[in-house]
């Protein structure tokens, strides 16, 4: 068969990391035995489910050779092999949907340690390996095939032989160098060490090769005779680590268990390791990460548990059992109790694992509302990588549970100068307060600047900073927080009574007269021109009325640009203000120019809105005028 080439995407891709200079490159053999283990779950899980393929889990098994000699290291297990078309798909594509990201990480950094998250584990053996041949017989097939590679230019298949069911990856390691010891690989120590440190749990033996010194047969006690003895021996531990008691897995464990597990390289920001009797028996191994998954905002971002049945995998993600609050959660659930032929259908309906479910959401809540309360500095690390999710939850989802959240959530504050829990800002409240004040704008400098700020900095009222716009979306889903309704500083009445001044009729008259005039000469750009009752010492504020927000229309115009979605502009202003008085004596002398005031005085609030005016020109062409 003619050689073939890789697809474009995956060349580069091999090539980068064949060229890279990686310290770790010992993980190749952690991703070639996680690729026989999901083999092997494979076939063990057909033979559980189909009948006519029966295989015990005791003939199950992954064996390490290696050949010093010819310098080859070999890695077989009876797994569920590959057919043709699948050694092409699998193999000749690295075309999966990681790919892009795992290219711009290495470019970036040149670490490829967290390889597996991006689904190109096989390949990271050319990292060591010359040529790589692989020979699978699949489960069914009577014939087998051998695809071969040197690596960028391309691989062949190529019809061979198998006894029997399963897949060998003969890797034939690069010439050692100065500086690389290719043949360290080949060591029983070494692999032996590296079986241990990365794969220990796998729940298949994996042998290898394993010499000590032995006394001899017929020697003496008085003068022992010692031969070096080889024997084929199971390197791993092999007992899941979710059986143990919670007191007897070291921090370490944990942590290189979900190294193992879930292709993240960094620690874990926190470990929750559930063992539950009753109603439903199962144990659970949860991690909360400490870096955002690559994909977690991405579309086919998939939340979800392992599942396993008794030590069998049955799943790779089930998401009935973690809430959607707590996506970011992973790990696994293992329960005697689960069906091995539980399917995507019945899941939705299972009732133990609904029980499953509620009891892992709950701890999970728990964990962190003890995180909250007791270890600060440590929540706030989660929040600044998961808080987001939190908030987009409360926003998107109508369950009336989601506002439950609101107690994790945190926000800066203009008195703490630090993120604020929404109790901790309430239980600050002055007596007469009424309501949680929230501003809305890019960042804390556009807020600062709000001329509707100013009464409430004024009062001595706390004000949170909504700089994301996901924020208000929240506030208004929550509504109220014990008791106390939200209330924008941008948009809404605050409900604080300014000093006031008497209003005679006459005053009102006049008033009345100038915001007329301004509404005149705006027509339908503004909703409505009123008199404010939150400004200081500036002249003119914008607001949005009772509907949308400003932000909230950047966030949907963003969203569908076509749509034309717009908030209600209601310009406020300030009849304290001595342009106000200058305004009204302009309209009597210079109707005209007095009309190009009232236009300057709307792009002023705009532009203090965080909004840019409609013409830039226009408004600079009246300041040129005026000046
Ligand atoms: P990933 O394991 O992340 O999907 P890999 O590049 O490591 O990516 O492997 C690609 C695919 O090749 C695997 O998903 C699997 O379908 C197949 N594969 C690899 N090794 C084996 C094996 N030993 N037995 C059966 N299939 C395998």
């Amino acid at each position: 068969m003619a050689k073939k080439q890789f697809k474009a995407e995956s060349k580069r891709l091999l090539d980068l990391m064949i060229n890279s200079i990686y310290t770790h490159r010992e993980i190749f053999l952690r991703e070639i035995i996680s690729n026989a283990s999901d083999a092997l779950d494979k076939r063990y899980y057909a033979s559980l489910t189909d009948s006519g393929v029966g295989v015990s889990k005791e003939d199950l098994g992954i064996v390490i050779t290696s050949d010093k000699e010819n310098r080859v290291l070999t890695v077989s297990d009876n797994g569920i092999g590959m057919s043709m078309e699948e050694l092409e798909n699998n193999l000749g594509v690295i075309a999966r949907s990681g790919t892009l990201q795992f290219k711009q990480q290495l470019d970036d950094s040149a670490d490829i340690s967290a390889i597996g998250q991006f689904g190109v584990g096989f390949y990271s053996a050319f990292m060591v390996s010359s040529r790589i041949r692989v020979i699978t017989r699949r489960q069914g097939a009577d014939t087998a095939y051998c695809w071969e590679s040197t690596g960028a230019d391309g691989y062949t298949i190529t019809e061979a032989t198998r006894e029997e069911v399963g897949t060998d990856v003969i890797m034939e390691l690069k010439e050692d160098t100065e500086d690389d010891k290719y043949s360290e690989f080949l060591e029983e120590g070494t692999i032996g060490r590296l079986v241990k440190k990365f794969s220990n749990y796998i729940r298949y033996p994996i042998s290898g090769m394993v010499s000590r010194y032995e006394e001899k047969t017929g020697s003496t006690e008085d003068k022992p005779e010692y031969e070096k003895v080889s024997r084929m021996e199971v390197l791993n531990s092999m007992i899941p680590l979710w059986n143990r008691p919670k007191s007897e897995v070291t921090t370490e464990e944990y942590n290189d268990f979900y190294r193992q597990s879930f292709g993240d390289y960094s620690v874990p920001h926190r470990v929750i390791h559930m063992s539950v009797e009753g109603q439903v028996t199962f144990k659970a191994l949860l991690f909360i990460p400490s870096q955002l998954p690559y994909d977690f905002y991405m579309k086919d971002f998939e939340k979800g548990l392992r599942l396993f049945s008794n030590g069998v995998m049955i799943m790779d993600k089930c998401g009935e059992v973690l809430p959607d609050s707590f996506r970011f959660v992973r790990g696994l659930v293992d329960s005697p109790d689960l069906s091995l032929n539980i399917s995507r259908e019945i899941l939705q309906h299972d009732r133990q694992l609904r029980i499953i479910a509620k009891s892992i959401e709950k701890r999970i809540r728990t964990e962190l509302d003890k995180m909250l309360a007791n270890e600060r500095e440590e929540y706030e690390k989660f929040y600044g990588v998961f808080g987001r999710s939190l908030k987009y939850q409360i926003a998107s989802d109508f369950d009336p549970k989601s506002a439950e959240l609101a107690d994790l959530l945190l926000f800066a504050s203009s008195k703490e100068g630090k993120l604020t829990t929404l109790a901790e800002y309430v239980e600050r409240m002055p007596q007469e307060q009424q309501y949680i004040y929230y501003a809305t704008g890019e960042s804390m400098n556009l807020i600062n600047g709000l001329p509707q700020a100013e009464l409430l900095n004024d009062k001595g009222y706390e004000m949170l900073y909504f700089t994301e716009e996901v924020d208000e979306f929240d506030a208004r889903r929550i509504n109220s927080y014990k008791d106390k309704e939200f209330r924008s500083v941008n948009n809404d009445d605050l409900g604080i009574e300014a000093e006031d001044k008497e209003t005679t009729e006459e005053d009102k008259t006049l008033q009345n007269g100038v915001v007329n005039f301004v509404k005149e000469t705006l027509g339908n750009e503004v909703k409505e021109v009123v008199i404010s009752k939150k400004l200081k010492s500036h002249a003119v504020c914008l607001s949005a009325g009772m509907g949308m927000s400003f932000e909230m229309e950047k966030y949907f115009s963003a969203a569908q640009p076509d749509s034309n979605i717009r908030a209600d502009r209601v310009l406020e202003m300030n009849p304290e203000h001595p342009v106000f008085a200058k305004l009204r004596e302009t309209m009597m002398s210079d109707p005209v120019k007095a009309a190009d005031y009232a236009r300057i005085l709307y792009v002023q609030a705009q532009l203090m809105a965080g909004l840019l005016p409609d013409s830039p020109n226009d408004y600079t062409d009246m300041i040129y005028k005026l000046m």
